[in-house]
Protein backbone atom coordinates (compact mmCIF):
# COMPACT_ATOMS: atom_id res chain seq x y z
CA UNK A 1 0.00 0.00 0.00
CA UNK A 2 1.21 3.54 -0.81
CA UNK A 3 2.65 5.61 2.25
CA UNK A 4 -0.62 7.34 3.76
CA UNK A 5 1.52 10.15 5.38
CA UNK A 6 3.11 12.32 2.45
CA UNK A 7 5.40 14.90 3.20
CA UNK A 8 4.38 18.30 2.72
CA UNK A 9 7.02 21.45 2.39
CA UNK A 10 8.03 22.91 5.86
CA UNK A 11 5.49 25.86 6.94
CA UNK A 12 4.05 28.16 8.96
CA UNK A 13 0.43 28.64 10.00
CA UNK A 14 -1.19 31.63 11.36
CA UNK A 15 -5.06 31.08 12.74
CA UNK A 16 -6.44 34.29 12.69
CA UNK A 17 -9.52 33.86 15.04
CA UNK A 18 -7.00 31.42 17.23
CA UNK A 19 -9.05 31.81 19.86
CA UNK A 20 -12.33 31.18 18.46
CA UNK A 21 -14.85 28.41 17.91
CA UNK A 22 -13.75 27.03 14.95
CA UNK A 23 -9.88 27.10 15.36
CA UNK A 24 -10.36 25.14 18.98
CA UNK A 25 -12.90 22.58 17.45
CA UNK A 26 -11.70 22.22 14.17
CA UNK A 27 -8.42 23.68 12.98
CA UNK A 28 -6.21 22.83 15.64
CA UNK A 29 -7.18 19.38 16.23
CA UNK A 30 -6.65 18.71 12.48
CA UNK A 31 -3.20 20.05 12.35
CA UNK A 32 -2.68 17.63 15.73
CA UNK A 33 -3.76 14.82 14.15
CA UNK A 34 -1.58 15.28 11.18
CA UNK A 35 1.35 15.92 13.74
CA UNK A 36 0.06 12.76 15.26
CA UNK A 37 0.49 11.00 11.66
CA UNK A 38 3.76 11.89 11.37
CA UNK A 39 3.24 14.66 9.05
CA UNK A 40 4.40 17.58 10.49
CA UNK A 41 8.42 17.64 10.74
CA UNK A 42 8.34 19.17 14.23
CA UNK A 43 9.86 22.73 12.88
CA UNK A 44 6.23 24.59 12.43
CA UNK A 45 4.99 27.40 13.38
CA UNK A 46 1.59 27.38 14.30
CA UNK A 47 0.77 30.52 15.62
CA UNK A 48 -2.90 31.70 16.88
CA UNK A 49 -3.51 35.64 16.75
CA UNK A 50 -6.67 37.21 18.08
CA UNK A 51 -7.59 40.41 20.24
CA UNK A 52 -7.73 39.10 23.35
CA UNK A 53 -4.58 40.14 25.44
CA UNK A 54 -2.82 36.31 26.22
CA UNK A 55 0.57 34.89 26.63
CA UNK A 56 2.12 32.29 24.55
CA UNK A 57 1.87 30.15 27.82
CA UNK A 58 -1.77 31.04 28.28
CA UNK A 59 -2.92 29.74 24.75
CA UNK A 60 -1.20 26.46 24.93
CA UNK A 61 -3.32 25.85 28.12
CA UNK A 62 -6.71 26.40 26.30
CA UNK A 63 -4.66 24.71 22.95
CA UNK A 64 -4.16 21.39 24.89
CA UNK A 65 -7.88 21.93 26.44
CA UNK A 66 -9.36 22.36 23.18
CA UNK A 67 -7.08 19.20 21.37
CA UNK A 68 -8.54 16.63 24.97
CA UNK A 69 -12.20 17.70 24.05
CA UNK A 70 -12.07 17.76 20.24
CA UNK A 71 -8.83 15.82 18.84
CA UNK A 72 -10.67 12.42 18.93
CA UNK A 73 -9.57 9.69 21.24
CA UNK A 74 -7.49 7.92 18.44
CA UNK A 75 -4.81 11.00 19.02
CA UNK A 76 -1.70 9.72 19.77
CA UNK A 77 -0.22 10.09 23.29
CA UNK A 78 3.36 9.50 24.62
CA UNK A 79 4.75 13.09 24.71
CA UNK A 80 3.23 14.45 21.26
CA UNK A 81 1.06 16.87 22.77
CA UNK A 82 4.03 18.25 24.65
CA UNK A 83 5.79 18.27 21.47
CA UNK A 84 2.97 20.07 19.34
CA UNK A 85 2.52 22.78 22.32
CA UNK A 86 6.06 23.69 21.72
CA UNK A 87 5.08 24.74 18.01
CA UNK A 88 2.43 26.93 19.32
CA UNK A 89 2.30 30.17 20.16
CA UNK A 90 0.33 33.37 20.62
CA UNK A 91 -0.09 36.87 19.09
CA UNK A 92 -2.66 39.38 20.53
CA UNK A 93 -3.71 41.36 17.11
CA UNK A 94 -6.00 43.47 16.17
CA UNK A 95 -7.04 42.97 12.53
CA UNK A 96 -8.38 46.21 12.42
CA UNK A 97 -5.66 48.08 13.41
CA UNK A 98 -1.65 47.95 13.64
CA UNK A 99 -1.15 46.44 17.00
CA UNK A 100 0.97 42.94 17.23
CA UNK A 101 1.77 43.09 13.59
CA UNK A 102 5.18 43.40 14.17
CA UNK A 103 5.22 41.03 17.09
CA UNK A 104 3.83 38.42 14.32
CA UNK A 105 6.18 38.85 12.04
CA UNK A 106 8.74 37.90 14.58
CA UNK A 107 7.26 34.67 15.11
CA UNK A 108 7.27 33.23 11.50
CA UNK A 109 10.54 31.97 10.71
CA UNK A 110 12.60 33.66 7.72
CA UNK A 111 11.03 32.20 4.36
CA UNK A 112 14.13 30.46 3.37
CA UNK A 113 13.51 28.56 6.82
CA UNK A 114 9.53 27.97 6.43
CA UNK A 115 8.96 28.78 2.10
CA UNK A 116 5.26 28.15 2.86
CA UNK A 117 3.17 30.43 4.75
CA UNK A 118 -0.42 29.89 5.79
CA UNK A 119 -2.93 32.29 6.93
CA UNK A 120 -6.02 30.91 8.11
CA UNK A 121 -8.82 33.93 8.16
CA UNK A 122 -10.88 32.04 11.15
CA UNK A 123 -12.88 35.46 11.62
CA UNK A 124 -15.96 37.14 10.29
CA UNK A 125 -15.86 37.68 6.52
CA UNK A 126 -16.12 41.73 7.54
CA UNK A 127 -12.08 41.11 8.77
CA UNK A 128 -11.27 39.60 5.51
CA UNK A 129 -10.23 42.89 3.66
CA UNK A 130 -8.49 44.32 6.68
CA UNK A 131 -6.17 41.12 7.41
CA UNK A 132 -5.52 40.73 3.53
CA UNK A 133 -4.69 44.48 3.48
CA UNK A 134 -2.73 43.91 6.54
CA UNK A 135 -0.60 40.84 5.82
CA UNK A 136 0.81 42.40 2.76
CA UNK A 137 1.94 45.86 3.91
CA UNK A 138 3.63 44.21 7.05
CA UNK A 139 5.44 41.99 4.08
CA UNK A 140 4.66 38.96 5.73
CA UNK A 141 3.34 37.47 2.09
CA UNK A 142 5.61 35.89 -0.78
CA UNK A 143 4.24 34.37 -3.50
CA UNK A 144 4.21 31.15 -1.66
CA UNK A 145 2.00 32.15 0.67
CA UNK A 146 -1.79 30.88 0.98
CA UNK A 147 -4.57 32.52 2.75
CA UNK A 148 -7.77 30.37 3.66
CA UNK A 149 -11.21 31.88 3.89
CA UNK A 150 -14.27 30.44 5.87
CA UNK A 151 -18.09 30.33 4.71
CA UNK A 152 -20.19 32.10 4.50
CA UNK A 153 -18.52 33.27 1.35
CA UNK A 154 -20.74 36.66 1.25
CA UNK A 155 -24.69 36.21 1.55
CA UNK A 156 -25.59 37.09 -1.78
CA UNK A 157 -23.86 37.80 -5.32
CA UNK A 158 -22.87 41.32 -4.77
CA UNK A 159 -20.94 40.94 -1.46
CA UNK A 160 -19.58 37.54 -2.47
CA UNK A 161 -18.04 39.90 -5.79
CA UNK A 162 -17.21 42.81 -3.33
CA UNK A 163 -15.04 40.22 -0.79
CA UNK A 164 -13.23 38.68 -4.07
CA UNK A 165 -12.60 41.64 -5.25
CA UNK A 166 -11.09 42.99 -2.05
CA UNK A 167 -8.84 39.97 -1.62
CA UNK A 168 -7.95 39.98 -5.35
CA UNK A 169 -6.75 43.73 -4.55
CA UNK A 170 -3.93 41.54 -2.50
CA UNK A 171 -3.56 37.75 -3.15
CA UNK A 172 -3.54 36.22 -7.09
CA UNK A 173 -6.74 33.59 -7.09
CA UNK A 174 -4.12 30.70 -6.99
CA UNK A 175 -3.23 31.95 -3.62
CA UNK A 176 -6.86 32.22 -2.13
CA UNK A 177 -8.55 29.12 -0.53
CA UNK A 178 -12.19 29.07 -0.04
CA UNK A 179 -12.84 26.35 2.61
CA UNK A 180 -15.96 23.74 2.31
CA UNK A 181 -15.44 21.50 4.14
CA UNK A 182 -17.69 19.09 2.49
CA UNK A 183 -15.05 18.97 -0.13
CA UNK A 184 -12.63 17.39 1.82
CA UNK A 185 -14.88 14.55 2.85
CA UNK A 186 -12.89 10.83 2.12
CA UNK A 187 -16.13 10.20 -0.08
CA UNK A 188 -16.33 13.12 -1.89
CA UNK A 189 -12.96 12.43 -3.39
CA UNK A 190 -14.07 8.90 -3.87
CA UNK A 191 -17.46 9.62 -5.54
CA UNK A 192 -15.00 11.08 -8.49
CA UNK A 193 -12.61 7.62 -8.51
CA UNK A 194 -15.49 6.01 -8.97
CA UNK A 195 -16.80 7.97 -11.70
CA UNK A 196 -13.74 8.78 -13.48
CA UNK A 197 -11.57 5.42 -12.15
CA UNK A 198 -14.36 2.69 -13.12
CA UNK A 199 -15.64 1.60 -16.48
CA UNK A 200 -18.94 0.77 -14.82
CA UNK A 201 -20.66 3.54 -14.00
CA UNK A 202 -19.47 6.63 -16.45
CA UNK A 203 -21.69 4.82 -19.14
CA UNK A 204 -24.88 4.95 -17.39
CA UNK A 205 -24.19 8.59 -15.79
CA UNK A 206 -26.66 10.42 -18.13
CA UNK A 207 -30.34 11.04 -18.25
CA UNK A 208 -30.58 7.80 -20.42
CA UNK A 209 -30.34 5.30 -17.41
CA UNK A 210 -30.49 8.19 -14.45
CA UNK A 211 -34.02 8.48 -13.16
CA UNK A 212 -33.37 11.08 -10.87
CA UNK A 213 -30.83 12.12 -8.00
CA UNK A 214 -31.24 13.04 -4.62
CA UNK A 215 -29.07 15.06 -2.31
CA UNK A 216 -30.26 15.20 1.38
CA UNK A 217 -28.04 16.51 3.89
CA UNK A 218 -29.88 16.06 7.37
CA UNK A 219 -28.67 17.86 10.77
CA UNK A 220 -30.32 17.00 13.94
CA UNK A 221 -28.81 19.77 15.76
CA UNK A 222 -30.90 23.13 15.62
CA UNK A 223 -29.88 26.64 15.43
CA UNK A 224 -27.98 26.92 19.16
CA UNK A 225 -25.16 29.29 19.70
CA UNK A 226 -26.32 30.31 16.14
CA UNK A 227 -29.23 32.02 15.96
CA UNK A 228 -28.07 35.56 15.42
CA UNK A 229 -26.33 34.73 12.34
CA UNK A 230 -28.47 31.63 11.00
CA UNK A 231 -32.02 34.20 11.40
CA UNK A 232 -30.15 36.24 8.78
CA UNK A 233 -28.82 33.51 6.43
CA UNK A 234 -31.35 30.14 6.47
CA UNK A 235 -30.93 26.96 5.29
CA UNK A 236 -30.85 27.97 1.55
CA UNK A 237 -27.91 30.64 2.25
CA UNK A 238 -26.39 28.52 4.72
CA UNK A 239 -26.04 24.85 3.06
CA UNK A 240 -27.79 24.87 -0.56
CA UNK A 241 -25.84 27.45 -1.77
CA UNK A 242 -22.41 25.26 -0.91
CA UNK A 243 -22.38 22.28 0.23
CA UNK A 244 -25.47 20.47 -1.46
CA UNK A 245 -24.43 22.98 -4.84
CA UNK A 246 -20.77 21.39 -4.57
CA UNK A 247 -21.48 17.75 -4.37
CA UNK A 248 -24.31 18.57 -7.05
CA UNK A 249 -21.69 19.91 -9.55
CA UNK A 250 -19.42 17.17 -8.18
CA UNK A 251 -22.36 14.21 -9.55
CA UNK A 252 -23.37 16.22 -12.14
CA UNK A 253 -19.72 17.51 -13.71
CA UNK A 254 -18.40 16.08 -17.50
CA UNK A 255 -15.34 14.07 -16.93
CA UNK A 256 -12.00 16.84 -16.44
CA UNK A 257 -9.50 15.97 -18.59
CA UNK A 258 -7.14 16.11 -15.69
CA UNK A 259 -6.89 15.48 -11.85
CA UNK A 260 -5.92 19.40 -11.87
CA UNK A 261 -7.73 22.14 -9.34
CA UNK A 262 -8.79 24.74 -12.90
CA UNK A 263 -9.75 21.40 -15.17
CA UNK A 264 -11.88 20.75 -11.89
CA UNK A 265 -13.12 23.39 -11.29
CA UNK A 266 -14.36 24.68 -14.78
CA UNK A 267 -16.38 21.36 -14.91
CA UNK A 268 -17.73 22.38 -11.78
CA UNK A 269 -18.35 25.98 -12.97
CA UNK A 270 -20.11 24.58 -16.45
CA UNK A 271 -22.71 22.67 -13.99
CA UNK A 272 -23.40 26.00 -12.14
CA UNK A 273 -23.97 27.60 -15.23
CA UNK A 274 -26.11 25.54 -16.85
CA UNK A 275 -28.60 25.18 -13.95
CA UNK A 276 -32.03 26.63 -15.20
CA UNK A 277 -34.17 28.91 -12.53
CA UNK A 278 -36.14 26.81 -10.01
CA UNK A 279 -40.01 27.43 -10.55
CA UNK A 280 -41.65 28.80 -7.44
CA UNK A 281 -43.99 25.46 -6.61
CA UNK A 282 -40.31 23.13 -7.19
CA UNK A 283 -38.84 24.67 -4.07
CA UNK A 284 -40.44 24.19 -0.26
CA UNK A 285 -39.01 25.66 2.85
CA UNK A 286 -39.64 24.70 6.47
CA UNK A 287 -39.36 26.19 9.89
CA UNK A 288 -38.86 23.77 12.96
CA UNK A 289 -41.74 23.16 15.74
CA UNK A 290 -41.01 22.81 18.89
CA UNK A 291 -40.13 19.00 20.42
CA UNK A 292 -43.31 18.99 23.34
CA UNK A 293 -41.55 15.61 24.49
CA UNK A 294 -40.99 15.58 28.56
CA UNK A 295 -38.14 13.57 27.92
CA UNK A 296 -36.39 15.81 25.44
CA UNK A 297 -38.33 19.39 24.84
CA UNK A 298 -36.71 21.37 22.43
CA UNK A 299 -37.76 24.90 21.38
CA UNK A 300 -39.21 26.17 18.43
CA UNK A 301 -36.84 28.01 15.65
CA UNK A 302 -39.08 30.86 15.62
CA UNK A 303 -38.88 30.37 19.92
CA UNK A 304 -34.83 29.86 19.72
CA UNK A 305 -33.98 33.17 17.73
CA UNK A 306 -36.44 34.91 19.81
CA UNK A 307 -38.67 36.14 16.88
CA UNK A 308 -42.37 35.05 16.72
CA UNK A 309 -42.57 36.06 13.08
CA UNK A 310 -39.40 34.83 11.51
CA UNK A 311 -39.84 33.61 8.06
CA UNK A 312 -36.51 32.22 8.12
CA UNK A 313 -36.16 28.30 6.92
CA UNK A 314 -34.87 25.76 8.86
CA UNK A 315 -35.10 23.53 6.05
CA UNK A 316 -35.26 23.53 2.49
CA UNK A 317 -36.07 21.17 -0.14
CA UNK A 318 -36.15 22.08 -4.74
CA UNK A 319 -36.02 20.05 -7.56
CA UNK A 320 -33.84 21.52 -10.24
CA UNK A 321 -33.06 20.66 -13.60
CA UNK A 322 -29.44 20.74 -15.54
CA UNK A 323 -30.01 21.92 -18.99
CA UNK A 324 -27.11 19.78 -20.97
CA UNK A 325 -26.84 17.04 -23.18
CA UNK A 326 -25.96 14.65 -20.38
CA UNK A 327 -28.95 15.81 -17.88
CA UNK A 328 -31.87 17.11 -19.46
CA UNK A 329 -34.96 15.54 -18.24
CA UNK A 330 -32.89 14.19 -15.12
CA UNK A 331 -34.28 15.89 -11.90
CA UNK A 332 -31.84 16.47 -8.85
CA UNK A 333 -33.64 17.13 -5.74
CA UNK A 334 -31.79 18.33 -2.86
CA UNK A 335 -33.07 18.63 0.54
CA UNK A 336 -31.48 19.85 4.01
CA UNK A 337 -32.53 20.97 7.29
CA UNK A 338 -32.20 21.19 11.03
CA UNK A 339 -33.81 19.54 13.74
CA UNK A 340 -34.29 15.95 11.83
CA UNK A 341 -34.87 12.60 12.57
CA UNK A 342 -31.52 12.02 12.11
CA UNK A 343 -27.79 13.18 11.05
CA UNK A 344 -27.39 11.83 7.76
CA UNK A 345 -25.16 13.20 4.46
CA UNK A 346 -26.79 11.08 1.32
CA UNK A 347 -26.22 10.98 -2.40
CA UNK A 348 -29.06 8.32 -4.03
CA UNK A 349 -28.62 8.12 -7.48
CA UNK A 350 -31.94 6.50 -8.84
CA UNK A 351 -31.29 4.24 -11.89
CA UNK A 352 -34.56 3.41 -14.41
CA UNK A 353 -35.89 0.63 -14.47
CA UNK A 354 -35.09 -2.57 -16.63
CA UNK A 355 -36.92 -1.58 -20.06
CA UNK A 356 -38.59 -4.98 -19.57
CA UNK A 357 -39.07 -7.66 -17.47
CA UNK A 358 -38.83 -11.11 -18.96
CA UNK A 359 -39.89 -12.39 -15.30
CA UNK A 360 -43.41 -11.26 -15.39
CA UNK A 361 -45.15 -8.73 -12.71
CA UNK A 362 -45.57 -10.98 -10.18
CA UNK A 363 -41.45 -11.76 -9.71
CA UNK A 364 -41.25 -7.57 -8.61
CA UNK A 365 -39.09 -5.30 -10.01
CA UNK A 366 -36.17 -3.08 -8.81
CA UNK A 367 -34.31 -0.69 -10.35
CA UNK A 368 -30.89 -0.53 -9.28
CA UNK A 369 -29.51 2.45 -7.14
CA UNK A 370 -26.14 3.87 -5.95
CA UNK A 371 -25.90 5.15 -2.63
CA UNK A 372 -23.15 7.26 -1.69
CA UNK A 373 -22.89 8.22 2.18
CA UNK A 374 -20.86 11.08 3.23
CA UNK A 375 -21.62 10.99 6.80
CA UNK A 376 -22.01 9.29 9.20
CA UNK A 377 -20.33 5.96 7.97
CA UNK A 378 -18.65 7.23 4.78
CA UNK A 379 -19.25 4.53 2.27
CA UNK A 380 -21.26 3.57 -1.16
CA UNK A 381 -24.16 1.05 -1.30
CA UNK A 382 -24.98 -0.55 -4.69
CA UNK A 383 -28.44 -2.30 -4.93
CA UNK A 384 -28.79 -4.90 -7.49
CA UNK A 385 -31.23 -7.12 -8.54
CA UNK A 386 -31.43 -10.62 -7.41
CA UNK A 387 -33.12 -13.92 -7.20
CA UNK A 388 -35.13 -14.50 -3.89
CA UNK A 389 -33.40 -17.76 -2.64
CA UNK A 390 -35.20 -20.48 -2.58
CA UNK A 391 -37.74 -22.63 -4.27
CA UNK A 392 -41.25 -21.73 -5.61
CA UNK A 393 -40.51 -19.75 -9.18
CA UNK A 394 -38.59 -16.53 -9.65
CA UNK A 395 -39.30 -13.47 -7.34
CA UNK A 396 -36.85 -10.97 -7.54
CA UNK A 397 -35.28 -9.19 -4.17
CA UNK A 398 -32.73 -6.52 -3.73
CA UNK A 399 -29.37 -6.84 -2.08
CA UNK A 400 -26.78 -3.97 -1.40
CA UNK A 401 -22.96 -4.26 -2.76
CA UNK A 402 -22.02 -2.51 0.06
CA UNK A 403 -18.36 -0.86 0.75
CA UNK A 404 -17.90 -0.06 4.10
CA UNK A 405 -14.37 2.51 3.56
CA UNK A 406 -13.97 1.64 7.46
CA UNK A 407 -14.26 -2.13 6.73
CA UNK A 408 -12.40 -2.33 3.22
CA UNK A 409 -9.88 0.03 4.51
CA UNK A 410 -9.52 -0.74 7.90
CA UNK A 411 -7.58 -1.18 10.26
CA UNK A 412 -4.22 -1.28 8.14
CA UNK A 413 -5.95 1.78 6.36
CA UNK A 414 -6.19 3.59 9.15
CA UNK A 415 -8.24 5.87 10.22
CA UNK A 416 -9.02 8.62 6.65
CA UNK A 417 -8.11 11.81 8.21
CA UNK A 418 -10.88 14.25 8.35
CA UNK A 419 -11.72 16.52 5.71
CA UNK A 420 -9.91 19.85 7.75
CA UNK A 421 -7.14 17.92 8.34
CA UNK A 422 -7.03 17.02 4.04
CA UNK A 423 -7.68 20.26 3.39
CA UNK A 424 -5.26 22.25 5.91
CA UNK A 425 -2.84 19.92 3.94
CA UNK A 426 -3.82 20.70 0.31
CA UNK A 427 -3.60 23.61 1.35
CA UNK A 428 0.46 23.54 2.27
CA UNK A 429 0.76 21.35 -0.75
CA UNK A 430 -0.61 24.56 -2.59
CA UNK A 431 -3.58 22.03 -4.34
CA UNK A 432 -6.76 23.59 -4.31
CA UNK A 433 -8.45 21.21 -6.67
CA UNK A 434 -11.13 20.82 -3.53
CA UNK A 435 -11.62 24.67 -2.92
CA UNK A 436 -13.57 26.38 -4.55
CA UNK A 437 -12.65 29.17 -7.33
CA UNK A 438 -14.20 32.74 -6.95
CA UNK A 439 -16.26 32.24 -10.25
CA UNK A 440 -17.96 29.21 -9.18
CA UNK A 441 -19.31 30.87 -5.52
CA UNK A 442 -20.28 34.04 -7.66
CA UNK A 443 -22.26 31.42 -10.24
CA UNK A 444 -23.77 29.64 -7.37
CA UNK A 445 -25.20 33.13 -5.64
CA UNK A 446 -26.36 34.00 -9.25
CA UNK A 447 -28.51 31.03 -9.25
CA UNK A 448 -29.55 31.47 -5.56
CA UNK A 449 -30.59 35.34 -5.57
CA UNK A 450 -33.50 34.94 -7.77
CA UNK A 451 -34.88 32.06 -5.84
CA UNK A 452 -34.80 34.28 -2.15
CA UNK A 453 -35.50 36.90 -3.79
CA UNK A 454 -38.51 35.58 -5.52
CA UNK A 455 -39.86 34.23 -1.62
CA UNK A 456 -39.48 37.74 -0.44
CA UNK A 457 -41.40 39.14 -2.82
CA UNK A 458 -44.09 36.59 -2.73
CA UNK A 459 -43.76 36.84 1.08
CA UNK A 460 -43.87 33.49 1.44
CA UNK A 461 -43.68 32.13 4.51
CA UNK A 462 -42.04 28.46 5.67
CA UNK A 463 -44.05 25.82 6.06
CA UNK A 464 -43.96 24.44 9.77
CA UNK A 465 -42.63 20.84 10.55
CA UNK A 466 -42.30 18.63 13.37
CA UNK A 467 -39.06 18.51 15.22
CA UNK A 468 -37.11 14.63 14.57
CA UNK A 469 -39.30 14.28 11.48
CA UNK A 470 -38.38 13.89 7.81
CA UNK A 471 -39.49 17.68 7.38
CA UNK A 472 -42.34 19.31 6.06
CA UNK A 473 -45.13 17.52 4.12
CA UNK A 474 -44.74 20.01 1.05
CA UNK A 475 -41.31 18.59 0.54
CA UNK A 476 -43.00 14.51 -0.14
CA UNK A 477 -45.51 16.15 -2.01
CA UNK A 478 -42.83 17.67 -4.41
CA UNK A 479 -41.45 14.30 -5.25
CA UNK A 480 -45.19 12.35 -4.96
CA UNK A 481 -46.17 14.92 -7.78
CA UNK A 482 -44.02 13.58 -10.06
CA UNK A 483 -44.39 9.64 -8.72
CA UNK A 484 -41.13 9.63 -6.88
CA UNK A 485 -40.64 9.08 -3.23
CA UNK A 486 -37.64 10.32 -0.96
CA UNK A 487 -35.40 7.60 0.27
CA UNK A 488 -35.78 7.32 4.38
CA UNK A 489 -33.34 9.67 6.14
CA UNK A 490 -31.59 6.82 8.58
CA UNK A 491 -28.31 7.32 10.77
P1 LIG B 1 -15.78 33.05 16.99
O1 LIG B 1 -16.66 34.22 17.23
O2 LIG B 1 -15.82 31.91 17.94
O3 LIG B 1 -14.27 33.55 16.91
C1 LIG B 1 -13.91 34.71 16.25
C2 LIG B 1 -12.42 34.96 16.45
O4 LIG B 1 -12.09 36.17 15.77
C3 LIG B 1 -11.98 35.13 17.90
O5 LIG B 1 -10.73 34.49 18.05
C4 LIG B 1 -11.81 36.65 18.03
O6 LIG B 1 -10.85 37.03 19.00
C5 LIG B 1 -11.30 36.98 16.65
N1 LIG B 1 -11.51 38.40 16.33
C6 LIG B 1 -12.69 39.08 16.30
N2 LIG B 1 -12.45 40.38 15.97
C7 LIG B 1 -11.12 40.50 15.78
C8 LIG B 1 -10.27 41.57 15.42
N3 LIG B 1 -10.74 42.80 15.17
N4 LIG B 1 -8.94 41.33 15.32
C9 LIG B 1 -8.44 40.08 15.54
N5 LIG B 1 -9.19 39.03 15.89
C10 LIG B 1 -10.52 39.24 16.00
O7 LIG B 1 -16.09 32.58 15.49
P2 LIG B 1 -15.90 31.11 14.86
O8 LIG B 1 -17.11 30.30 15.15
O9 LIG B 1 -14.57 30.57 15.25
O10 LIG B 1 -15.96 31.42 13.31
C11 LIG B 1 -14.92 32.07 12.59
C12 LIG B 1 -15.32 32.17 11.12
O11 LIG B 1 -15.51 30.86 10.60
C13 LIG B 1 -16.64 32.90 10.90
O12 LIG B 1 -16.59 33.58 9.68
C14 LIG B 1 -17.65 31.77 10.80
O13 LIG B 1 -18.77 32.12 10.04
C15 LIG B 1 -16.82 30.73 10.09
N6 LIG B 1 -17.28 29.35 10.33
C16 LIG B 1 -17.36 28.86 11.59
C17 LIG B 1 -17.77 27.56 11.78
C18 LIG B 1 -17.83 26.95 13.16
O14 LIG B 1 -18.14 25.76 13.23
N7 LIG B 1 -17.54 27.69 14.21
C19 LIG B 1 -18.12 26.74 10.69
C20 LIG B 1 -18.02 27.28 9.41
C21 LIG B 1 -17.60 28.58 9.25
Amino acid sequence: MVSRVIPVDPFDLVIFGGTGDLAQRKILPALFRRHCAGQLTGAERIIGAARTELSSTEYRTIVAEALRKHAGSKACGGGALEAFLEQVSYVALDAKGEVGWTALSDQLRPVEQAPVRVFYFSVAPGLFGPLAERVQRYGLANADTRIVVEKPFGRDLASARDLNRTLAGHFDEGQIYRIDHYLGKETVQNLMAVRFGNMLFEPLWNSQYVDHIQITVAETVGVEGREEYYERAGAMRDMMQNHLMQLLCLIAMEPPAKFDPDAVRDEKLKVIRALDPVEPHHIVRGQYQARLDPEAPHPSYRGLVNNPRSTTESYVALKAHISNWRWAGTPFYLRTGKRLVNRSSVINVMFKDAPHSIFGAEAGRHANHLKIRLQPNEGITLSVTIKEPGQGGMRLVDVPLDMSFAEALGPEGGDPPDAYERLIMDVVRGNQTLFMRGDEVEAAWAWTDPLIAGWKSRGDVPKPYESGSTGPGDADLLMRRDGREWRGINP
